[in-house]
């Protein structure tokens, strides 16, 4: 229980760094070495998703008690932990009628393989939070994609992807606190509209 105690003497990051880490390495050392914030146009989804998931918590609370066996919910949980060294606020917290929980987060974004792939690490992360929190097993998770008419993707958790996730964490912690510049995303299309095109050599 004492990993969850968040004194701010641990340096943490949050679940949506660990996004922008993988959508490419170098947002890390732009933000976090060199301290040079994203364009605010950049955190527009964010916003746009907290509000649109104000309006549909009760839309969707029967849909997901039927379809997941959900019984109970906590929304907006903030979650932190030494141990993982991550901290955030997860959407829902779902309580399952096998005994489980299981993390529901909304994203304003339309369905991809690409976006799931790197969701996916994301929900690992609110799962090992939650697991960690509430001392109940966590097995899956739900990702809402508002942007594709609410489309909810089931994340069922395997080995390989809590070992992806806990690494995503290490290299972001080893190029913040060795400073080292990181390589290129390996996805070369997103160069063209990046805020940092102009000093990212
Ligand atoms: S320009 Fe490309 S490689 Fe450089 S930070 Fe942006 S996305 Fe990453």
């Amino acid at each position: 229980m004492n990993n969850l105690l968040d004194d701010e003497s641990v340096p943490m990051i949050t679940p949506s760094e660990v996004i922008e880490h993988l959508y490419c390495p170098r947002f890390t050392y732009f933000m976090n070495c060199l301290q040079i914030p994203q364009h605010e146009e950049q955190r527009f989804k964010v916003i746009k998703g907290r509000e649109l998931h104000t309006g549909r918590e009760d839309r969707n609370r029967s849909y997901l008690r039927k379809r997941f066996g959900c019984i109970k919910k906590e929304i907006s949980v903030y979650l932190a932990s030494r141990k993982l060294r991550v901290r955030g606020i997860v959407d829902e917290v779902l309580f399952l009628d096998d005994g489980t929980l299981a993390p529901l987060d909304y994203k304003y974004a339309e369905y991809s393989e690409k976006t799931f792939i790197t969701l996916k690490i994301q929900s690992v992360l609110y799962g090992l939070l939650i697991e960690e929190k509430y001392e109940k097993p966590v097995n899956r998770g739900y990702i809402c994609y508002i942007r594709s008419n609410n489309k909810i993707k089931e994340v069922l958790y395997t080995e390989k992807d809590i070992n992806n996730a806990n690494r995503a964490v290490d290299e972001i912690f080893k190029i913040i606190q060795k400073g080292f510049f990181p390589n290129k995303t390996k996805w070369k299309a997103q160069c063209f509209d990046c805020c940092y095109r102009n000093i990212c050599s």
